[in-house]
Formats: structure tokens, sequence, C-alpha cells
């Protein structure tokens, strides 16, 4: 069957063409606007010679260029790889070549780092997006803007519904950064059902402060917006300053954030600011404390918080609680339409409903991935039986509510960004004075997380923990480099030799956070 997810815009484009759909500060582009540029990007990028399922991986922060690119890129039949900003050079050249990635499009304030990265793979051309006012660029680079020349045909590529979309980035369960391939009608549909769930309406105006690079922001958020012809306000980083006033600005009525986030705007002194307009405020990403969303509706009367699960895999959502009336707070929610969840033992057999019945979330329905790519072995692995392996520990209750419980992969989500320990390791296993690495996630009352390396040395190493901490920094985003490192002289280990992680998080739960 032909389809292709831009065709999301057309119908509020024809409807109300002059709508904002997307606000950053004061600026605006309305859907006809949106459209026209991204379909005159979408021409200059097939003539560049790009073929149907050539890849185009996007590095920006929520800047409404990120649209431009995003549209256009589907509405030519090619491929979109959203990449974190944050990515050193290293890592952009991992995702660039893994990906087979012809163009790159990245941000001025990064471009240094990430046109370093894309110089050590070939055959890939680099676009720069500039702030207002700035022609900067690194040499061998081109302006984004040089693609704008081009003539909008008002065409959409015939894809096929199942081919691939998006192309995001994620761990899964283990190993290092995959490719979940996410295709046209998957996300389709997520963002069709998703806004259903709280009943997105075209006069919404959704918070878009989660990264548009994130499944999350991607398809909750942008999806579901342009689905329901609502409108978006692009807020680049999260702070609460900016967000507030955001709010403020634009009257938002949706609000979707990680658990950090209504931690931070609960912790702020919002005196005399005014949030009335929000309705919603839709949390994922990582388990919300009860006392988090009693605290929030208290202080902001008007605002439901509905907590909902799902993974780069699943197209964003999977469960969710939709309504304050049908909610059970600290529960994920009940799967969504048209998709099952179960709850499954280490041989894959279901589990009864009880919290005693602790297993794997496995799910299988319209949202999930069609698998990793160029990796057949991962994606086996994931679809045992049949069914997508999530790697969350959870429980049933008797009326079809999850509760998750613990997380079965080593994952650590710090402060709502995923970090990866085998990444961070892998860093940290080049330093020579290390001999064994193991990085986990300590408990963080603001973050959720934060990350720690625990190590053992080499015995003449004369390296102490802030020099291995600073070692990281160089090499690894802002978000994943461990701001602690233990040194101890071995590290506990079972039977086949691997590494105990959960011995040693129990250890790091039962001594001070210093050193
Ligand atoms: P990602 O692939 O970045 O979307 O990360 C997915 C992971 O985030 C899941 O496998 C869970 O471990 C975690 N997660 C997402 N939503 C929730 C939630 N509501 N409660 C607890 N963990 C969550």
């Amino acid at each position: 069957m032909s389809f292709n997810l831009a065709t999301i815009l057309r119908e509020p484009r024809r409807a109300h063409p002059d709508k904002p759909l997307c606000h950053l500060d004061h600026l605006t582009f309305s859907y006809r606007q949106v459209d026209e540029i991204s379909g005159r990007v979408a021409t200059a990028l097939l003539g560049l010679g790009l073929r149907r399922g050539d890849k185009v991986a996007v590095q920006l922060p929520n800047v409404p260029q990120f649209l431009f690119a995003y549209f256009a890129v589907l509405k030519a039949g090619l491929v979109m790889v959203p990449l974190n900003p944050l990515l050193r050079a290293g890592e952009v050249a991992y995702h660039l070549a893994d990906s087979d990635t012809k163009v790159f499009i990245t941000f001025e304030l990064f471009a240094q780092e990430a046109a370093k990265g894309a110089a050590e793979v070939e055959g890939v051309t680099t676009y720069v997006v500039n702030l207002p006012g700035s022609d900067r660029r690194p040499d061998g680079t081109r302006h984004f803007d040089e693609l704008y020349a081009a003539e909008d045909t008002g065409e959409i590529a015939p894809t096929d519904a199942d081919d691939t979309a998006v192309l995001l980035y994620t761990s899964g369960t283990t190993g290092r950064p995959k490719g979940a391939e996410l295709t046209h009608f998957q996300l389709y549909m997520n963002c069709t059902v998703g806004g259903e769930l709280f009943g997105f309406r075209d006069d919404d105006i959704g918070l878009a402060v989660l990264p548009l690079f994130h499944v999350f922001g991607l398809s909750s958020v942008l999806n579901v917006a342009v689905r329901y012809g609502g409108t978006v306000v692009l807020v680049p980083r999260f702070e609460v300053g900016p967000v507030v006033d955001a709010v403020e600005r634009h009257r938002c009525t949706i609000f979707s954030g990680v658990p950090t986030m209504y931690f931070a705007l609960l912790q702020a002194d919002l005196t005399g600011r005014d949030l009335s307009s929000l309705r919603v405020g839709v949390s994922g990403g990582a388990a919300i404390p009860g006392e988090v969303i009693r605290s929030f509706e208290e202080r902001f009367p008007g605002v439901v918080i509905l907590e909902g699960y799902g993974l780069s895999e699943t197209a964003s959502t999977t469960t969710f609680n939709i309504s304050a009336e049908q909610r059970k707070v600290l529960s994920i929610g009940k799967p969504i339409w048209g998709v099952e969840t179960r709850i499954v033992d280490d041989a894959d057999r279901p589990l009864p409903p009880g919290p005693e019945h602790v297993g794997e979330i496995v799910v299988r329905g319209h949202n999930v991935m069609k698998g990793y790519y160029k990796n057949p072995e991962a994606t086996a692995e994931a679809f045992r039986g049949g069914w997508f392996h999530t790697g969350d520990l959870a429980y049933a209750d008797s009326d079809g509510y999850l509760f998750i419980v613990d997380r079965k992969k080593d994952m650590i989500i710090r402060g709502g960004y995923n970090v990866y320990p085998r990444e961070v390791e892998e860093v940290l296993y080049a330093h020579p004075a290390v001999v064994e690495a193991a990085v986990l996630g300590r408990p963080d009352a603001k973050l959720g997380e934060e990350v720690v390396a625990v190590l053992s040395l080499t015995p003449d190493a004369e390296v102490t923990p802030d020099d291995l901490v600073a070692y990281c920094r160089e090499r690894l985003a802002a978000y994943k480099y461990p701001r602690q490192v233990r040194i101890v002289t071995e590290l506990p280990k079972g039977p086949t030799g691997k590494l105990l992680k959960r011995e040693l998080k129990k250890d790091l739960l039962e001594t001070p956070a210093q050193q």
C-alpha cells in the first residue's frame, strides 16, 4: 500500500494554510510556509542525486529548520536519521557511517565538532543551519539555505506504507546504538492513536521542549500536533525561565515532558506567572513519582498529568493513562488501541497479573519497528517468539494496568537523556590506565539517575578520578560522561566472568555519593 507520513501536512494546510504550525520565540511559520519550504528542500535533496531510501541525518535542536528538513526528507521518499546535537565527533562519525548517511544537516553551534566527525566518513555532504544573522560554517560544509533555492513541486513521493521513514538510534537492551527502523505507517498510527488518547484538538498548542530528535518529541509532540492541525511552540533547551515564558506568550495547552522537567517546574518560584492555559501534562521516558503528580496538580489547578510509556522501537507510545478518571498513579497505564502487551518470564511464558509476577514487557502491534538497521542478529534477539522485548520489568494488575519495577537492560536515564553504559565504558577502556570499567546509574533526586563509573586500574597508574572524569568529558556528550569515578581493586564478576552490575549497584547505594 502506498502511503507517505508527510501527507499529515495536507489536510491542515488545506483547511487553514495561514495558521501557525510552529513558533520559536517571536518567529512564526504557518502551515503554508512549512509545506512550501519543505517542498523546496525536498526538490533540492532529490536534485543532489539522492534516491528513495537514502539517508539524511538531521542534527538540530528544536528550531523551525528541523521541521523543514524532516518534512522534506519524508516528501522526497528519503529516510530521516535524527541525531542528538550534543554528540562528539567520534559519535557523529559512528552514526553517519552505521546509517549510510549521504547528507548531513547540522547546526552552527555544534558544526565544528559535527564536521570533524563527518569528515571521517566518506561520501557525506554536510549542510549547516545558521543562527539568525550569521553565515559562519566550517570549511568543506555548505549552507542549509542553499537548499531553499529549488522549486516546490507540491509532490510527495509514493512510498510504501512499510518503507522506513525514520531511522532512530537507540541501544535497545544491549550494545552500541542501533538504528530502529520506523515506518511511515507505524509513525502515522502512533500519532493518530496517541493524539486521540488525550483528545488533542486543532486549537491545542503543544510545548515542544522535548528534543525532536527523540521519539517522544518527534512522534508524540510534533507528529501529533500536525496530524490534528494544532500548533507547536519550539523551545530548544529545557530551562524553567524560557519554558514558562513560552507557555505564557503562546498560551500553550499541552505540556509534554520527562519527570525531571515537572520536578524542576515544581521547585521553581513561579509567583505571578500564569500557566493557566495548560490543560494536560503528558509524562513519559522515566517513572514519575506520585508525589510529583499530586503536587503539580495542586499547584497548577486545571492541569492533569497523564503518564505513558514507550520506546524508540515502538514509535513512542505503547501504554497510556488516558484520563484523570481512568488513570492509576504510579502505573504506566494500559496498552493503546491496536497494541498488545504481555508480561513474560525468562522463558517467554506469559505471567498472570499480580505484583508477585514481575516479568519483561513484550509488545506487538502497529507501533513496533521493522527491525534494527542492518542488524539481523539484534533484530531476531529482540523479536523472540514474534513479540518485541522491551527489557523493562513490570507486573500487570487485574485491570490490565502495567507497573514498571526495574529495567532489565542497564541503560541509564539521566535527566531524560538515555546513557548507554557500554558507550561510556568503551571510552574508558581506551584509557591506558583502565583495566576494567563498569558504568551505572546512581539514583539522583534531581536527574533521576547520575552516571557513575567504577574502575580498576593498572598497578602503576597515576591518574586520579578527576583526571578520568575530564578524559571522558572531552570525548562524550555532556549528558553522558560520568560525574563520579570510583576506583576499586577488582570488579565483582559472576561464574562466566561477566561483570555483576547488580552487585556494584547495591554497593553504590550503600556508600555515600562523594568520591
Ligand atoms: P527510549 O528508547 O529513549 O524511548 O527509552 C525507552 C525506555 O525509557 C524504556 O525502555 C523504559 O526503560 C523507559 N521509560 C519510558 N517511559 C517510561 C515510564 N513511563 N516509566 C518508566 N520508564 C519509562
